[in-house]
């Protein structure tokens, strides 16, 4: 027996979490069967992978134009859209002020939203991002995702 088996067989004991589970990108939706504690699982619609945890963070849309926008518990990133590519390895356009762009996967845009919206928030001289920014400003939209209906 080499140490190979050793690992495949200690993962048949580990503890499993089911979850349905929806495709930000593709829309696919499925029943996951997954190890407790996992942060990522493979899309059997696109083949991409997805995060099973949401970091506080949600993507929201599309809005006329095309666009998504981002928030972080619950609170609207300011300045901040995504778009959609289908034509690289990556998820999204990450798009900033309109002016600044990166190309970005689903789990970097909700592992980097709460810092991203602190850092802003902070900059820009107030106490924090979202619920007890102090005083009230922009960096406090709160935003909730409205249901689709599947076709
Ligand atoms: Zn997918």
């Amino acid at each position: 027996m080499s140490n190979k088996d050793d690992i495949k067989d200690l993962n048949k004991y580990r503890p499993k979490e089911t979850r349905t589970i929806s495709c930000f990108m593709c829309d696919y939706e499925w029943k996951a069967v997954f190890n407790k504690g996992s942060k990522e699982i493979e899309c059997p619609g696109c083949r991409a992978m997805r995060p099973l945890q949401t970091y506080g963070a949600d993507i929201i849309g599309p809005f006329r134009g095309g666009y998504y926008f981002v928030t972080s518990y619950g609170y609207r990133l300011p300045n901040v859209r995504l778009y959609k590519r289908d034509d690289t390895d990556q998820d999204w356009t990450f798009e900033l002020d309109a002016r600044f762009e990166v190309d970005v996967s689903t789990i970097e845009v909700l592992r980097w939203a709460s810092i991203l919206g602190n850092a802003m928030a902070i900059s820009a001289g107030y106490s924090c991002f979202g619920e007890n920014s102090n005083p009230s400003n922009l960096y406090k939209t709160k935003m909730t995702n409205m249901a689709t209906q599947k076709e």
